[in-house]
């Protein structure tokens, strides 16, 4: 495997000011994985879903050319999220999370993905991520998101993951949230202490930027007229993000820039709709034009 994956695998109800769905395929590791999936077929997942998670569901991930094996199918309800945006788009209200099989999962890493160079460990429980963590050999580049949720729930078992991982990827809310300071910039320099070699602050519609001891760089967010659902933004920028570094296998400042911005391209198309649906639709001239232009935008 050249990337694993660990994270939820969801059915999300969401609200946005452009309308709204039930029981929609979401959940971090599948964003993730399905925008990782345009730049490399060489990804395991190790998620649980219920009995009830619908098979096309499956069937979608299996055509992206995701490796199911470590995707367990549990007695139970899948887990479940519900979310409603207002009319900036800036931050979604959690109305329910219905943890469900997620509850007494134990993830179980399968030996064909335990030599994996790059290891993604999508928003979940940090024990869950710890558990991950632990089964996997040697891994090149370590890679970790969180949310609010668990910053203010398991505050301790986050900074014990974060101290083994090589970046954290943090919207600049949790960033706030996880340092007590008001400046992202403070709040980046103040993770470096917690361990990861580097950091990266996602900024929603004023783009991201990354910290390192010795590197900073900052780029926009795509310009687009108009924003659908916010859902899945940061697991999609992540799946850019890693699946381009994955497939170049460099890890250099250079390529770490250039990642970014596939990842904010994959971002910017995920928010056109509601769910995975223009990742659905989605082509790889499509990716590659955009990022052109991103480059154009930036160039001066
Ligand atoms: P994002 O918009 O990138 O923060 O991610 C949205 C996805 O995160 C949704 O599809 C949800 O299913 C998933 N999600 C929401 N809350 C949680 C949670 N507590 N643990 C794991 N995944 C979550």
């Amino acid at each position: 495997m050249s990337i694993v994956v660990v994270g939820s695998v969801a059915l999300d109800s969401v609200e946005t000011p452009s309308g709204k769905v039930e029981n929609a395929l979401g959940g971090s590791a599948t964003y993730f994985s399905v925008s990782a999936s345009f730049f490399t077929n060489d990804i395991g997942l190790v998620a649980v879903v219920g009995k009830d998670f619908p098979k096309e569901n499956i069937d979608f991930l299996k055509s992206r050319g995701i490796d199911l094996e470590g995707l367990e199918i549990a007695e139970g309800k899948t887990f479940h999220w519900s979310g409603r945006y207002g009319m900036s788009l800036s931050g979604a209200e959690t109305l329910s999370t219905k943890l469900n099989v997620f509850e007494k999962f134990s993830p179980k890493v399968p030996e064909k993905y335990k030599a994996t160079k790059y290891l993604f460990l999508a928003n979940i429980n940090p024990e869950l991520q710890m558990d991950v963590l632990k089964q996997i050999k040697n891994a090149k580049l370590v890679v970790c998101d969180t949310m609010n949720l668990w910053i203010s729930q398991r505050r301790e078992q986050l900074l014990e993951t974060i101290k083994h991982v090589d970046i954290l990827i943090i919207n600049d809310e949790e960033a706030r949230q996880l340092t007590g300071e008001k400046k992202v910039d403070m709040s980046a320099r103040k993770i470096l202490d917690y361990g990861p070699k580097r950091v990266i602050i996602k900024k929603g519609e004023h783009g991201v930027m990354t910290l390192s001891d010795s590197t900073y760089f900052s780029a926009p967010a795509y310009p687009l007229k108009s924003v659908f659902d916010p859902t899945g933004a940061g697991d999609t920028f992540a799946g850019g993000f890693m699946g381009y570094l994955a497939s170049t296998d460099e890890v250099s400042e250079t390529n770490i820039r250039k990642a970014m911005i596939y990842g904010t391209v994959m971002a910017s198309f995920n928010v056109e709709d509601f769910s995975l649906n223009r990742q659905r639709r989605l082509t790889k001239d499509e990716i590659e034009s955009r990022f052109a232009e991103m480059r154009s935008i930036t160039e001066f």
